[in-house]
């Protein structure tokens, strides 16, 4: 999925608004729907725009495109993409688009004689905070949040004891029945949900008490997350499942769970690397010593040269954050910052007049270097 651009499948520029993106998806759908389209490409080619639609016209999958080149935000381990492209087949999870087309998308995911209607749950989307550490040396938590869930008592069919139901007369349980319909493309006999039933499939004699008939209730989920060590602020766990269940058959939605994570006293975070200014006297940077700097786990004593210039970034190997899903590490960039004092005395004024003549230009070569290109303009 990750590398194909959908805004040029779609045909529109980047900045497209939604409109745009919507009537691109229109025209597109319309002249390549395989009923109305005989080509041998133009499956592919439907595919291929509802894929694109699927992304670019919801805005969150949209935002993480544009950021991470995948609808689904940075990549972890096995939270893979999937979801997409099982439309022919399997007719699932292509809910957020269908306030246009719906007929189509049912008359051609009904196709092939397959069982009930399928749906997917909504997807969850929840925020988690994390100290600065907590990001860099990864967490397990555990969240509450309010979710749709598949009620127990009745194992989703709503019917008293899971048991009191009889298969639906119109559909015989299959949930969908043939329907003659006028659409935009003519009169069609379409497969489509059985009325009778909603597509369940089953008539409820007795309902359940507990989700009084509609096989779902919102309870509190609790979720136990695994923060990887490196994650940064801003991004996406995204853990399969987790979301809502579907009012009817099918799988549930996935959970998204942002991350936030709070500033360090010191470090600065720059992807893996880490980095701060080491403010240091301006005599140290003359004459060396050794400054005691922080790492992420204790200190460590960082040697200062003879005469360090003010700006010398110093760069600790593998001492910034672990790169995420690998055993490798950023570095520590350590940006040294030479302090003047805040006020000189007489005598320090004096010490510093007689040092400034003990030097001549030749002590200087690059301010010297320069005065001479100053003089060549
Ligand atoms: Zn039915
Ligand atoms: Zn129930």
């Amino acid at each position: 999925m990750a590398g194909k651009d959908y805004y040029e499948i779609l045909g529109v520029q980047k900045g497209a608004d939604a409109d745009e993106i919507k009537s691109a998806y229109r025209r597109l759908a319309k002249k390549y729907h395989p009923d109305l389209n005989k080509t041998p490409e133009a499956a592919e080619k439907f595919k291929e725009i509802n894929e694109a639609y699927e992304v670019l016209g919801d805005e969150k999958k949209r935002a993480n495109y544009d950021q991470y080149g995948s609808a689904d935000g940075p990549q972890f381990g096995g939270g893979g993409a999937g979801g997409f492209g099982d439309f022919f087949g399997g007719g699932q999870g292509f809910g957020g688009f269908s306030d246009i087309f719906s007929d189509i998308f049912s008359a051609f995911g009904g196709g092939e004689g397959r069982g009930r209607v399928n749906e997917r749950g909504e997807d969850v989307y929840v925020n988690m905070k994390l100290s600065f550490e907590e990001a860099i040396f990864g967490v397990e938590k555990i969240i509450s949040f309010n979710r749709v869930e598949t009620c127990e008592k009745c194992s989703g069919t709503g019917a008293k004891n899971g048991k009191e139901f009889s298969t639906c007369p119109d559909c015989h349980g299959a949930g969908r029945v043939r329907i003659q319909q006028n659409t935009m493309f003519g009169t069609t006999i379409r497969e489509g949900v059985c009325p009778k039933c909603s597509g369940t499939g089953k008539i409820i004699k007795e309902r359940c008490e507990e989700c009084f008939g509609k096989g779902y209730s919102r309870n509190v989920a609790e979720v136990r997350v695994k923060v990887p060590a490196g994650i940064n602020d801003g991004q996406t766990i995204r853990m399969k499942g987790e979301g809502n269940a579907p009012s009817r058959q099918g799988i549930n939605g996935d959970l998204n769970i942002k991350i936030s994570v709070a500033n360090h006293k010191i470090f600065k975070r720059n992807g893996n690397d880490l980095m701060f200014d080491l403010f240091i006297p301006f005599t140290t940077c003359l004459l060396g010593g050794k400054v005691e700097i922080p790492l992420t786990k204790g200190t460590t004593t960082l040697k200062i040269e003879e005469g360090t210039q003010s700006g010398t970034i110093m760069r600790l190997k593998g001492k910034g954050v672990k790169i995420l899903n690998r055993e490798a590490y950023g570095d520590l960039l350590v940006t040294i910052k030479s302090e003047p004092p805040k006020n000189l005395n007489r005598k320090a004024k004096d010490l510093l007049k007689e040092l400034e003549e003990n030097f001549n230009e030749n002590d200087f070569p690059k301010s010297k270097d320069f005065t001479n290109k100053m003089k060549g303009l």
